[in-house]
């Protein structure tokens, strides 16, 4: 199974100028990994992916190249009366492959739930995007141990009937991302993330949705030093990463870490 690590850029750079030079690094660092890995002879290399806002991701400021590209949201609508929103065929007609969905800044901010979450997912995958389903417990669910009832909600709800839409492991992960852990540099310890995804693993196969072969990340204050223990102790197919990937060369030494 190959390693899939995104990069969320959220609402940042400011300018389309800015978002090219990381962009630019980032690929170059890529394409390095990746010749180092076939010179070695062995290993998939790890899947990157980068989502800008969506304003960046038409395809003369990236090009094509060694790194795919998602969005951060998408409609569940085609088209029509909506304004400010963008289709998932919009989306697609940019040369995105994938998109983000369910993360907890649109859940939080946007009022984004279980519901929308779902039709948002169907959606996506009616039209041929590959998701990034995020999933996680605020601060006040950890401690109040409900994190377990707040995933089997999240996964129930938001995964209802997605067998039916064009649903597979390929064209789907998940990314666990303690609310708590995002942004605030207490990323959860590399144990607990152990138990909990294994936990959403069970969660998936109950839901009938290939659990085992499905990929599933971990996100919430990765960095350099922590990456690699993610995937080689935790057992995550991959990380989300947010402030890190707007500083390339930290970015760059993430995927290293992965390899
Ligand atoms: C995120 O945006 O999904 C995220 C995990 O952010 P950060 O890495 O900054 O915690």
């Amino acid at each position: 199974m190959k390693n899939l690590i995104i990069a969320n850029w959220k609402m940042n750079p400011s300018s389309q100028a800015e978002a090219k030079v990381i962009f630019d690094a980032i690929r170059e660092g890529v394409k390095g990994i990746n010749a180092a890995a076939s010179a070695r002879g062995f290993g998939e290399p790890t899947e990157v992916v980068v989502c800008p806002p969506a304003v960046y991701l038409y395809a003369s400021v990236f090009g094509e190249g060694v790194v795919s590209m998602g969005a951060q949201n998408v409609y569940f609508e085609d088209k029509g009366a909506f304004t400010g929103e963008i289709s998932a065929e919009m989306i697609k007609d940019l040369g995105a492959e994938y998109v983000i969905i369910g993360h907890s800044e649109r859940r939080k901010y946007f009022g984004e739930t279980d519901e929308v979450i779902n039709k948002k997912i169907i959606r996506a995958l009616e039209v041929g995007l590959k998701v990034i389903f995020c999933i996680g417990e605020t601060q006040e669910e950890h401690d109040a141990g409900k994190k377990n009832e707040v995933l089997d909600r999240q996964i129930k709800l938001g995964l209802a009937s997605v067998s039916d839409f064009g649903f597979s492991a390929s064209n789907f992960a998940v990314a666990y991302e303690p609310v708590w852990a995002i942004g605030t540099g207490n990323n959860c310890g590399v144990g607990e993330t152990k138990q909990t995804l294994s936990y959403i693993k069970s969660l998936l196969t109950l839901s009938g949705v290939e659990g085992q072969e499905v990929r599933i990340l971990y996100g919430g204050s990765v960095k350099s030093e922590n990456s690699g223990a993610y995937i080689k102790e935790a057992g995550a197919n991959g990380l989300l990463v947010g402030g890190a990937s707007l500083n390339a060369e930290e970015f760059i030494k993430i995927l290293e870490s992965a390899e």
